[in-house]
């Protein structure tokens, strides 16, 4: 259950080089791309999300 924000766009971050999986939204994931991965700081770049599909829909 996430009641974090409106969770309408949810992306599942995967990075490539630590291997660390998150479920982000699309600022998280503007973030990510910016600044780099939150663990070891590797680049990321888009194609290291993968978009959820209404995954919180009854
Ligand atoms: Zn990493």
């Amino acid at each position: 259950m996430s009641s974090y924000g409106t969770g309408k766009e949810n992306y599942t971050f995967v990075c490539p080089d630590c291997g660390e999986s998150l479920a982000v939204n699309a600022s998280m994931r503007d973030a990510l791309i910016e600044k780099g991965c939150v663990v070891c700081g590797a680049a990321v770049t888009a194609a290291a999300f993968t978009k959820a599909s209404s995954a919180d829909a009854p």
